[in-house]
């Protein structure tokens, strides 16, 4: 077994703080690897503090990892010793399903093994997560990171890049489209670049008037102010997408009329109590009301190599690994532009 040192909650209500555990040492088709950024997502916080019930503790949080591979099984053939290499959301799945045939483990049928608070059938315990010093992970779920990307910036692709990136593919946004952003922060930063470089047209709906600027310099070609009517009604019925990454209770409604006929209204974000929807939305113009959760190995794989080719990351703030209670804090308050990035080296210091 590999001592490894961790940031940890211990409970619903505990500040994260050191925590000591073991990784297995690599088997056959494991990959190990030295963790040197790791992203804060919004699910962090919410497992930490037990805010969709189901967490189990202790919690070493943190499913955008970014490393360098240092030791592998005999087996292993997708990386080698000092590959930069990736973890996202998942570690396993069943393998066997449909949807894992299809390569969208995500919706394994069986159950997704999450990247930290989900069981570890090797350790009998918890799955850690990415704020600690190193993973040990099965190749078949190890993504290979393009070398001439910022390592600290690609972290948050691993999350907010490929539940942003899976749906604007699926959907097929593309030129000649008008695509709407709900919201501006870590997900809707990423879903305005990816659809922008898809060559779609971008509006970015946000509650901010000062978030304005800064959607058009992410790539957005227009920013709109939703809680401004005169604003909202100038926009309906243009859209043929509109990916909503708001996690906080809204009205569905006010973006549904936004679509055109055969338009599709999908959700990237949870809010925590039900959505209301008016019938006459979607019946009216043949809407599609929809979600979509990350996306699977071989698409997040696409994801990095696209990213590569066109020098795509994410707009990052770094912090040492003392600084995650604080960082929470201001996640809290949508205070970040537009992650916050763990400095893993800062874990020991
Ligand atoms: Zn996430
Ligand atoms: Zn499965």
């Amino acid at each position: 077994m590999i001592k490894t040192l961790g940031y940890a909650a211990k409970s619903a209500t505990a500040a994260l703080g050191e925590f000591a555990f073991e990784r297995r040492e690599p088997g056959a088709l494991d990959v190990q690897i030295e963790i040197l950024f790791c992203g804060v997502c919004h699910t962090d916080l919410h497992q930490v503090r037990n805010d969709w019930k189901g967490s189990n503790y202790p919690i070493v949080p943190g499913h955008e990892i970014v490393g360098r591979v240092v030791k592998t099984g005999g087996g292993v053939k997708k990386v080698k010793i000092g590959d930069a290499a990736a973890v996202g959301c998942m570690v396993d799945s069943c393998r066997a399903c449909r949807n894992c045939k299809d390569g969208m483990e995500q919706y394994c049928e069986k159950t997704s093994i999450f990247t930290y608070n989900s069981p570890d059938k090797h350790s009998g315990g918890l799955t850690y997560g990415g704020y600690s010093e190193r993973i040990v992970v099965d190749e078949a779920f190890v993504l290979k990171v393009p070398e001439k990307l910022d390592l600290a910036a690609t972290a948050p692709l691993l999350c907010a890049g490929i539940t942003t990136y899976s749906p604007l593919r699926h959907w097929k946004v593309g030129e000649g489209q008008r695509v709407g952003v709900v919201g501006l922060g870590g997900l809707g930063h990423m879903g305005v670049k990816f659809a922008a470089a898809f060559g779609a047209e971008v509006v970015v709906f946000t509650t901010s008037p000062g978030k304005k600027a800064d959607a058009l310099r992410l790539g957005a070609h227009e920013a709109v102010v939703s809680k401004n009517a005169d604003e909202m009604k100038a926009q309906a019925g243009r859209f043929d997408f509109i990916l909503d990454t708001v996690a906080a209770n809204h009205d569905i409604n006010a973006y549904l009329a936004l679509l055109k006929r055969d338009g599709t209204l999908t959700l990237v974000g949870a809010p925590p109590e039900p959505i209301s929807v008016t019938g006459f939305q979607l019946i009216g113009k043949r809407g599609s009301f929809s979600g979509s959760l990350i996306g699977g190995i071989q698409e997040t794989q696409e994801m990095l190599d696209f990213c590569g080719a066109r020098g795509i990351v994410s707009d990052i703030e770094t912090i040492r690994m003392q600084e995650i209670n604080a960082a929470f804090e201001r996640l809290l308050k949508s205070d970040v532009k537009y992650r916050f990035v763990i400095d893993m080296k800062t874990l020991k210091k």
